[in-house]
C-alpha cells in the first residue's frame, strides 16, 4: 500500500490536507495500456456491448478514477477469528452493498473499508476550470465491515463482548447509527428477503442467544436472575411502547435522578425464540400503518431492552443491555416539507442524537456530568452512561453509493467525535 503518496501518474495535486488523497483525473494519455489498444482494435460485439454499458452510465470519469484508485490499495478485511480485544467505548463502521436499484441507476460506489478498522470515502469533486478529481478521505474505526460481511460477523465484534458485562452487573448498551436506508434496521432487527424481515439473523436475536447462553453457563451458575424484555420506540420525544399497542407512556425523573418510564411492559422470558417473537410482534407494531413514504418508523428511536433482575421479592435491578435502532441522521433540510411537524420531528431527531453523543463522550472522559436530560433517549438510558461498568457500541451505517456521498460523510464525521475521547488522534478526515 501507498500510505502518502500518490498512484505515480498522477500531477502533483495542490497541497492536500492531513488524512487525506486526492488523486486527479488522469490526463487521456496517462491511461493505462489496456484501454489504448482496445480502443485501437476493431470493436467485436462484447467490446461494443461493454462500451454501451459504460456510456449509460453517470459519473463514468468518477468509476474509472475510483477503480484505478483501489487497484493501488491493498485490502486486509476483519478475519472472523480475529481477536477482538474488549473496548469500554467502540465505534466501527459497517458498509453496505449497493441495492438493486443503485445498481439499475448505475449509481457508483464511493466508499472502499481499506483494513481493519479503515474505511476511505472516494468523494467526487469538480475544480472550477471542471477538472474532475476524487477527494480520498480515510477514518480509522475500531472494526470496519464491508459489503460482504453479515450480521453475525458485525456482531461477534461490535455486541457480543457486551453481553459479559451485563453478567457482571453492568449497564451496556449498542447503537445503530446512520442515514435512513443505510441498514440500521438490518443490522439490528434481522436482514431482509424482500419485504420479509428475517428477526432471528439481527443483532437483537444474536444478543438474546448469548445471554441465554450465559446464563446456562456454569460460570454463571450462582447467578440467580430472571431475564427481561422490553422493547420501545421514542418518537418526537415520546415513549411508546411496542409490547402494549403502542400505547403512550411518561417519563419520570424521582429526586434520586433515577429516570423511569412509567407503566414499561418487561415480558419475562426464558428463552431466546421468545425473544424473537417479541421482536417480530414490536417490529410490525413500529412499522404498522405507514406508507413508505412517510415512514415513521425512520424517525424514531426504537430501543430494545434485556434486563437481568435478581430473584428476589423485589426483583432488583442487576444488569442491562439497551440495543437501539436509531432514526436516520439525514437532516431535515427536506425543503419540499416546510410542515411544521416534520421541522419538529428532525429538530427532536438532531437533539436526541448531538445529546447522545454528549453523553457517550462524557462517559468516555469519566465526567460527573452526563447531560442526559437534553432529551428522552438520553434519559431513558442515564443509567447506561454511568458507573465504572458501563460499556457501548455504536455501529455507524453507510450507503455506498456516490449520491449519499454527504450523508455519508456526516455519518463517519459523528462517529469519529465519538470516538475522538478514547484519546487516539490518528488521521481524521
Ligand atoms: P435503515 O433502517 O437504516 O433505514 P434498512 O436496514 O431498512 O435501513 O436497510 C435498507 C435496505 O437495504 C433494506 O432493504 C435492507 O435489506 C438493505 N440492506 C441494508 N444493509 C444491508 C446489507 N449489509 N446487506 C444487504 N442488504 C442490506
Ligand atoms: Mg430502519
Amino acid at each position: 500500500v501507498k500510505k502518502n503518496g500518490e498512484p505515480e501518474v498522477m500531477p502533483p495535486p495542490p497541497i492536500p490536507k492531513a488524512g487525506r488523497r486526492k488523486s486527479v483525473a488522469p490526463p487521456e494519455m496517462m491511461k493505462s495500456k489496456k484501454r489504448q489498444s482496445s480502443a485501437i482494435k476493431p470493436p467485436d460485439n462484447q467490446t461494443k456491448m461493454a462500451k454501451l454499458g459504460e456510456v449509460s452510465r453517470p459519473n463514468q470519469k468518477f468509476y474509472e478514477m475510483i477503480q484505478e484508485f483501489r487497484e493501488t490499495l491493498e485490502v486486509r478485511p476483519v478475519l472472523a477469528n480475529q481477536m477482538n480485544e474488549p473496548h469500554r467505548i467502540s465505534v466501527c463502521v459497517r458498509k453496505r452493498p449497493l441495492n438493486k436499484q443503485e445498481l439499475i441507476k448505475k449509481e457508483i460506489d464511493v466508499v472502499t473499508v481499506s483494513g481493519k478498522g479503515e474505511l476511505m470515502v472516494h468523494e467526487p469533486k469538480q475544480k472550477v476550470d471542471l477538472t474532475k478529481y476524487l477527494d480520498n478521505q480515510v477514518f480509522h474505526f475500531d472494526y470496519s465491515f464491508d459489503e460482504s460481511s453479515t450480521n453475525e460477523l458485525v456482531y461477534k465484534f461490535t455486541a457480543k463482548p457486551l453481553v459479559q458485562s451485563v453478567f457482571e452487573g453492568g449497564m451496556a448498551t449498542c447503537f445503530a447509527y446512520g442515514q435512513t436506508g443505510s441498514g440500521k434496521t438490518h443490522t439490528m432487527g434481522g436482514d431482509f428477503n424482500g419485504k420479509q424481515q428475517n428477526n432471528a439473523r439481527g443483532i437483537y436475536a444474536l444478543a438474546a442467544q448469548d445471554v441465554f447462553a450465559s446464563l446456562n453457563h456454569s460460570r454463571y451458575s450462582n447467578l440467580d436472575v430472571s431475564v427481561y424484555v422490553s422493547f420501545f420506540e421514542i418518537y418526537n420525544g415520546k415513549v411508546y411502547d411496542l409490547l402494549n399497542k403502542k400505547a403512550k407512556l411518561r417519563v419520570l425523573e424521582d429526586d434520586k435522578q433515577q429516570v423511569q418510564v412509567v407503566g414499561l411492559e418487561e415480558s419475562h422470558v426464558t428463552k431466546a425464540e421468545e425473544v424473537i417473537k417479541i421482536i417480530q410482534i414490536g417490529s410490525a407494531y413500529r412499522t404498522s400503518g405507514q406508507t413508505s413514504a412517510n415512514a415513521k418508523s425512520s424517525r424514531s428511536h426504537a430501543v430494545l431492552q434485556i434486563i437481568l433482575r435478581r430473584n428476589d421479592w423485589v426483583t432488583t435491578l442487576y444488569g442491562k443491555f439497551s440495543l437501539v435502532d436509531l432514526a436516520g441522521n439525514e437532516r431535515g433540510t427536506d425543503v419540499s416539507s416546510n410542515d411544521r411537524n416534520t421541522l419538529v420531528e428532525t429538530a427532536e431527531i438532531n437533539r436526541s442524537l448531538l445529546a447522545l453523543k454528549e453523553c457517550i463522550r462524557s462517559m468516555g472522559m469519566n465526567s460527573d456530568h452526563i447531560p442526559f436530560r437534553m432529551s428522552t433517549l438520553t434519559k431513558v438510558l442515564r443509567d447506561s452512561f454511568i458507573g465504572e461498568k458501563s460499556r457501548t457500541c455504536m455501529i455507524a451505517l453507510v450507503a455506498p453509493g456516490m449520491t449519499s456521498c454527504a450523508y455519508t460523510m456526516n455519518t463517519l464525521r459523528y462517529a469519529d467525535r465519538v470516538k475522538e475521547l478514547k484519546g487516539d488522534s490518528k488521521a481524521r478526515g
